[in-house]
């Protein structure tokens, strides 16, 4: 009782707003939103893209143009690099922002992508240095909760700039997080002269030809053929085995099952998933076991 004669006058007294923004009241507060901002805000459009590794598998090259044209706005949401840059190619076609947000194990970055302004996702991760962020997922490394949020959040701070109408405040920085440690750092990205997306305009995620090939491979399976790559397949069985799945292993191949499904993987790339024939589900197990 004494609380809410505590607060109920103050709200009424010192903010007399619109009742329909009431919910909003203390982000209308702050300076930089104010009520033009929230207005602003609650009449954009934004997409999260990827719920989960289902949601994510669910996103293609087919169906990419018809679920994501129309957005002010892309949130990732997803789990996989190949996902991301699918919507990466999207975005730099489209001229629209992004903000590509991940977490592994106690780590995690966020960097908004804005078309013709900053770098992209290609300038960034298509180096040969990035082969370790490349292969490290939820599924074979862990992660923590507590990054997961504070990315979400550092993600969403930006995403309030675009929506309320106030690019100029984007401080446009690669910023990384260690939970773990405390470690954490905000560094500037330059866009690379060579990068074949938002330099090259090729589109290759887009068009489909980065996906890895798949085809069918004899009775309830299939084959990935993804040969641009050098696996550590000691490396390999270690994550694994670190998540409980048993996996065996010669100097060729490693072989190990996630029921109902066996997958085996070659040391250039390649890998055999038996007990489907659906290239989706293929490409979701590779993704979250062996890396995109
Ligand atoms: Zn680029």
């Amino acid at each position: 009782m004494r609380l809410s004669a505590w607060f109920a006058p103050k709200r009424s007294l010192l903010l007399p707003i619109n009742p329909v923004f009431e919910r909003y009241s203390r982000q209308i507060l702050f300076s930089n939103m104010g009520e033009e901002g929230q207005r602003k805000l609650l009449a954009a459009s934004a997409v999260i893209v990827g719920c989960g590794a289902i949601g994510a598998s669910a996103v293609a090259p087919r169906n990419v143009m018809e679920l994501l044209d129309g957005f002010e706005l892309l949130l990732d949401g997803t789990d996989n690099f190949e996902t991301r840059f699918l919507l990466n190619d999207f975005a730099i076609q489209a001229g629209r922002p992004w903000i590509y947000a991940a977490a592994v194990g106690s780590y995690g970055l966020t960097f908004t992508v804005r078309p013709g302004t900053t770098a992209c996702l290609a300038c960034l991760l298509e180096t040969p240095d990035a082969g370790a962020l490349l292969e490290e997922t939820c599924d074979t490394v862990g992660v923590l909760g507590p990054i997961v949020g504070l990315i979400a959040s550092l993600e969403v701070a930006e995403a309030l700039k675009i929506l309320s109408g106030q690019p100029e405040a984007l401080h446009g920085r690669l910023v990384s997080c260690d939970i773990w440690s405390g470690k954490m750092q905000s560094i500037g990205v330059a866009r690379n002269p060579q990068c074949r997306a938002c330099v090259g305009q090729e589109y290759s995620y887009l068009d489909g030809k980065s996906h890895p090939h798949i085809t069918l491979c004899g009775r309830d399976s299939v084959q990935i053929h993804e040969r641009r790559r050098s696996l550590d397949l000691a490396a390999l069985g270690e994550k694994l085995s670190a998540l409980g799945i048993m996996a065996k292993r010669n100097d060729f191949l490693l072989k190990f099952a996630i029921s109902p499904y066996e997958m085996t993987v070659f040391g250039d790339g390649r890998a055999i998933l038996k007990g489907s024939t659906d290239p989706a589900v293929a490409r979701s197990l590779y993704a979250r076991y062996i890396g995109a």
